[in-house]
């Protein structure tokens, strides 16, 4: 243990912790990072950072880049930005979904928004899918959209949160990997790896963080743990937090994992083009082909489809995966892919999943769940944030949003 009496002691090192982390530190306070996994990030992830293909099994999107501060964080450590427009903002290939079916598509999801966006103020809370139209041809891919925005269907979903959702529409991504800048960012933190918090207790004076390796006494702590992990009580709070374990039960994480298959005679196919498995059904997967120009196709499976194949094995992915290409590419295309790499965030027992959406009626546990308790407990996390929840950089403006609220307190308490 670095040192087992600080200021401020923050738990989890992932974008939230490793923001406040940072700010903490700028303000001259000392802080201990408390992090589970035996890594910097959570759940932004470069696996291979070192290779020419560097993959994001987490977070791969500079999601409203032109406004958001890991692009900026990416500058500065002289990383590449690509700029291509994504997949989803430019057509599909054409095979299995015809350019006059594409127009229908993005007319009839147009057309749901639009309903959507005029849900009024006012009215009580309602799941996102009252907005389709009723038997529309469309809703089962406008559900399987949902699957990879939110990482569930939109039965499950809340309309006001999802109408709080601010995106700039600039999406760009980072060449060495979006996990490689926020891990590089936390470098030369005290942080202390490999080691799961398990108690909080804020009885006494100061706080007692017990964790595997021992306690570490602070004044203030910032928690950035994921909402599902709160909700699971993973950390016990002594005197308990019920309203804490409410607003995090209201965030669940929805499931959103990614396979990555290597591709070969890959040069028949665009670079950065798109194929849905199936239009007609939301439990399908979409297929990223060649992205950065690269031999491979980064498939992506969200929702229940995700979840029941987390229940099988590995091989349960890529069947899925070449059964849905083969349908669409003939059968000789089993023989060009292989897989490279798969993460099973559900499974992860320091997530539980992949981004928090809000159950209907539920949009006002984000603010519940950032809430500050005593003025010495303070929450962050991408599940925190009223307009940038589900990303990175959310997650980086709440834990910066966290920091200056306990630098703040302490300037009152003095
Ligand atoms: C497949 C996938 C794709 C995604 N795509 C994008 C994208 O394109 N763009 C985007 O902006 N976002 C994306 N996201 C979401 C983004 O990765 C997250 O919103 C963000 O990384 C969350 O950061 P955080 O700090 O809130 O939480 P986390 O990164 O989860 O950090 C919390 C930390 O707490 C640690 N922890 C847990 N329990 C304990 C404990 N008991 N003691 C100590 N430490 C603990 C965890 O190990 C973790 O490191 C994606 C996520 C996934 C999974």
């Amino acid at each position: 243990m670095a040192s087992n009496d600080t200021d401020v002691v923050i738990i989890g090192a992932g974008a939230a912790g490793i923001a406040a982390g940072r700010r903490i530190t700028e303000a001259r306070l000392h802080c201990v990072v408390v992090e589970a996994r035996s890594r910097l990030g959570g759940r932004a992830w470069t696996f291979n950072p070192h290779s020419a293909c560097p993959i994001d099994l987490g977070c791969g999107w500079l999601h409203s880049a032109d406004r958001n501060p890991w692009r900026e964080l990416a500058e500065v450590q002289d990383r590449s930005i690509d700029k291509t427009p994504p997949p989803w903002m430019r057509p599909s290939t054409p095979i299995g979904f015809s350019p006059s079916e594409q127009a229908a598509f993005l007319q009839a999801h147009r057309e749901f928004y639009q309903r959507l966006d005029s849900f009024p103020d006012k009215k009580p809370d309602v799941a996102a899918a009252s907005f389709l139209e009723p038997l529309g041809r469309w809703n089962a891919l406008i559900n399987a959209v949902s699957t990879y925005v939110s990482g569930a269907e939109l039965d499950r979903v809340s309309a006001r949160d999802f109408l709080r959702y601010e995106d700039s529409g600039v999406n760009w991504r980072v060449v060495e990997g979006y996990g490689t800048v926020i891990a590089a960012h936390g470098r030369g933190l005290p942080v202390v790896l490999g080691c799961p918090v398990q108690l909080i207790d804020h009885s006494g004076r100061r706080l007692r963080v017990e964790t595997r390796h021992g306690s570490i006494t602070a004044d203030a702590a910032i928690v950035t743990i994921p909402s599902a992990l709160i909700a699971e009580e993973n950390i016990l709070f002594t005197p308990r937090l019920p309203e804490k374990t409410q607003a995090a039960l209201g965030l669940p994480l929805g499931l959103a994992d990614k396979l990555f298959l290597s591709l070969s005679h890959a040069e028949e196919f665009d670079k950065e083009s798109r194929l849905f498995g199936r239009t007609d059904r939301s439990e399908t997967g979409v297929y990223h082909f060649r992205p950065f120009g690269r031999s491979q196709i980064e498939a992506y499976f969200g929702g229940r489809l995700a979840s029941q194949l987390e229940a099988s094995d590995d091989v349960g992915f890529l069947d899925f995966a070449v059964s849905e290409l083969v349908a669409l590419l003939g059968s000789n295309f089993a023989r060009r892919i292989k897989l490279l790499k798969l993460k099973r965030w559900g499974a992860d027992p320091f997530s539980r999943g992949s981004y928090s959406y809000a159950l209907p009626g539920k949009a006002d546990c984000r603010a519940e769940l950032a809430a500050p308790v005593e003025d010495r407990l303070f929450f962050a996390g991408e599940a925190c944030s009223r307009g940038d929840y589900s990303t990175a950089h959310g997650a980086y403006l709440s834990g910066v949003a966290a920091a200056e609220a306990v630098i703040a307190a302490r300037k009152i308490s003095r």
